[in-house]
């Protein structure tokens, strides 16, 4: 039988009379291990997927954490990068070589259209976006050399959402290798491999170790397809996650759950205080009942996390600006998944001298919902957006 949620988070893995009997995990922070002779040296050597050589591969610390991730996604085995970008690089430098082609969601993570736009054809790797995460949509823009399908569902900025099992399907029917960025949902709430996924990587930088202290990736799967790697990008690239920050990840892991559970029900309780307000006009939130794939979203996650985006009612930029300056309790920053609110308008990025290079509208506002009480941010938003009304009366006058 599998091990619940609990078993996994505190118990899984924890050999804790091979360090003392100490209650939390060694950090083993050393760059190299040594052996008794050179018989047992050549033997580590020819296999390092299973020994203890040098940190850029394998690690006590981090041998605890791969476990317990891939024991969280139901995979085989995963590896922990030192950022989630990554972890991004080694799936698609795995997977892909010259002349191939991939099919990617059209607004994927930033850097991830940078590898599909800048990185990849220079090596002559060609990608075609997709807008529709439909089966038919990755079906239609096949090539005979698709090798690859990446898919981002939701993704965090726009929340849109790819039919998992039915984009899966057709990729095993074509011999085609499916990637999936699950770091919105973690494993706790969508478990892509389930659903027919090859591989599944996370930012373990949001909510896994979710205290903004941390930049790291995973990437989990086959032992077969986590072994390949392991053996030639993960030790070439060398964007191993150090011991330091896999402990810190650790200790992160233990409030995995009820961090997710107040984070999820905080954007939820916002989203209901707020979606009323004349200026909000439209939530982006993959289980509200105005997204367009709620039910697709239903049936493949178990619930929905703490991020959403709004579209603000504004007749100006300097509305949306307004707006962010006036909350008190929502960090201006990127990121999220750590333990404070933040607001991140996609006007910070937004392009005025081309509108259409623009993939999104600078209406579009992005919240991420902390651990704090519920009534904090709800007041903030409202008082927020009140004063957006008030602006705008007084400028009518
Ligand atoms: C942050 C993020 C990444 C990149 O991860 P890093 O740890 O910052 O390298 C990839 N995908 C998503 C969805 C992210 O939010």
């Amino acid at each position: 039988m599998s091990k619940s949620l609990s078993e996994i988070l505190f118990e899984e893995g924890e050999e804790r009379e091979r360090y003392y009997n100490a209650v939390s995990p060694p950090l083993i922070q050393t760059s190299n291990f040594v052996f008794s002779t050179v018989e047992q040296m050549r033997r580590a050597l020819s296999d390092e997927y299973t020994h203890s050589v040098y940190s850029r591969g394998n690690n006590p610390t981090l041998a605890i954490l791969r476990n317990k991730l891939a024991k969280l996604e139901g995979a085989e085995d995963a590896l922990v990068f030192s950022s989630g970008c990554g972890a991004i690089a080694a799936a698609l430098f795995s997977q892909l070589r010259h002349g191939d082609h991939l099919v990617c969601i059209r607004k994927p993570y930033n850097w991830v259209a940078h590898f599909c736009r800048i990185i990849l054809p220079k090596y002559g790797i060609q990608t075609t976006f997709v807008e529709e995460g439909s089966a038919r949509a990755y079906e239609a823009a096949c090539q005979p050399n698709t090798k690859l399908f990446y898919l981002e569902s939701p993704n965090t900025f726009t929340f849109e959402i790819t039919d998992i099992r039915a984009v899966a399907e057709i990729a095993k029917s074509k011999g085609i290798v499916t990637v999936i960025d699950n770091s919105y949902s973690t494993p706790l709430y969508q478990s892509p491999l389930s659903l027919g996924i090859d591989l599944v990587l996370h930012s373990a930088s949001k909510y896994l170790a979710g205290h903004s202290d941390v930049i790291a990736g995973v990437l989990a799967g086959s032992k077969e397809m986590i072994g390949k790697i392991y053996n030639s990008e993960y030790l070439a690239f060398g964007a191993v996650l150090p011991p330091f920050e896999a402990w810190l990840m650790l200790r992160g892991l233990r409030t995995l759950e009820i961090r997710l559970q107040r984070s999820s029900s905080n954007a939820k309780a916002l989203i209901e205080a707020i979606e009323n307000h004349p200026r909000i006009k439209r939530i982006l939130y993959p289980f509200h009942s105005q997204h367009p794939k709620n039910e697709i979203a239903r049936s493949q996650m178990k619930d929905c996390s703490g991020l959403f985006s709004i579209e603000l009612e504004a007749d100006t930029p300097d509305e949306v600006i307004l707006f962010c300056n006036s909350l008190k309790h929502f960090l201006k920053a990127v990121s999220w998944g750590g333990f404070e609110s933040l607001v991140d308008p996609a006007i910070t990025v937004y392009n005025f001298d081309h509108p259409e290079l623009n993939e999104l509208s600078w209406r579009t506002v992005r919240f991420y919902c902390g651990l704090e009480s519920p009534e904090i941010l709800i007041d903030d938003v409202l008082q927020a957006l009140n004063i957006l009304d008030n602006g705008a009366t007084n400028r009518q006058k």
